[in-house]
């Protein structure tokens, strides 16, 4: 009967595994579909300054709204681009877009887009960037592109020279989730790099978790002694928000000043808060 019960935890096994196989290979065809038709759109959170609670910009969060599926979470279907080679097809057209849109945007509002360790590798990256700003008529300086700490590992001449390229046109760089990668602190000082954004989970527990709030501290002074800008990203409470203020955080991004919105929305809370400004 063990022999029974092994051989049926088998085939237990053995269907899980089919219908993750499956299920993969669904979702496979439904973003080769996606790509085809462009069922993507892109949503903006915005950022504010946490001295003045001034917009400082935002930034492009890549949304699909599958047909079948309903929304699915980039979490789940940007992996599966970049395995496909479909991420700097799709990335391309983010850029394209969020050129276009934030051409609109009043002038010291900045945008940011996220850029995967692949569209890094792919040295047609600079050229694909310059092309989307001109033809939105966005300039470079109020670009910054967000890697991850990924991206930096282990492939330090192609990225280095991408990056370098890409600061010459006067692009900046942040390097986004900072803390959950496989980070080396030296990667901060070789890297051109602006700004750090602090990932969410060490936000999260704030101000409450001594870990956590001395990790934040760490690592807005590190920012502050290399000369970058600090964004902590995730901000939920008032209480988070206060602590990242005191600590030297410039910039504040979170649910509690907005969820990502789409790109009339946005348009709609800068001008509302232009026009107070004048009023
Ligand atoms: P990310 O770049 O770190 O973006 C921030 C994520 O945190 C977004 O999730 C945003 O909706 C979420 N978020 C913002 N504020 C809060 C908050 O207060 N609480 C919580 N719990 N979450 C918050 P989203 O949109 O699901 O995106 C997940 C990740 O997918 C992004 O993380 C980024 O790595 C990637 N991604 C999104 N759009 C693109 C894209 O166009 N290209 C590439 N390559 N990656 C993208
Ligand atoms: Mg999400
Ligand atoms: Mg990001
Ligand atoms: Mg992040």
């Amino acid at each position: 009967t063990a022999k029974r019960a092994d051989e049926r935890g088998y085939r237990l096994f053995e269907l899980a595994m089919q219908e993750a196989t499956q299920r993969r290979r669904l979702l496979e065809v439904d973003l080769r579909r996606a790509c085809m038709r462009e069922d993507f759109h892109i949503a903006y959170q915005p950022v504010i300054d946490s001295a003045t609670g001034a917009f400082t910009g935002a930034e492009a969060l890549l949304r699909w709204t599958c047909p079948e599926r309903g929304n699915v979470e980039p979490s789940e279907f940007i992996p599966i681009a970049e395995e496909l080679g479909l991420i700097s097809r799709i990335g391309a057209s983010v850029l394209k877009q969020a050129c276009h849109d934030a051409a609109s945007w009043p002038e010291h509002l900045d945008l940011a887009v996220n850029i995967s360790p692949v569209q890094l590798l792919d040295p047609r990256l600079p050229q694909t960037v310059i092309q989307a700003l001109d033809d939105a008529g966005f300039p470079a300086s109020r670009l910054e592109l967000e890697i991850t700490e990924t991206a930096l590992l282990g492939n330090d001449e192609i990225v280095m020279r991408t990056l370098t390229k890409l600061r010459e046109f006067g692009i900046r760089i942040s390097l986004d989730d900072f803390g959950t990668g496989y980070s080396s602190l030296s990667y901060l000082h070789r890297f051109p790099i602006n700004r750090i954004k602090i990932d969410k989970s060490f936000v999260r527990q704030l101000p409450a978790d001594a870990g956590s709030a001395s990790i934040v501290r760490a690592i807005a002074q590190l920012g502050q002694s290399l000369q970058m800008k600090i964004t902590a990203e995730g901000i939920e409470t008032d209480e988070q928000m206060e602590f990242i203020a005191e600590h030297g955080c410039n910039d504040i991004q979170g649910f509690l000043i907005s969820r990502p919105i789409d790109a009339t929305k946005i348009v709609g809370l800068f001008q509302r808060e232009k026009r107070k400004a004048v009023a």
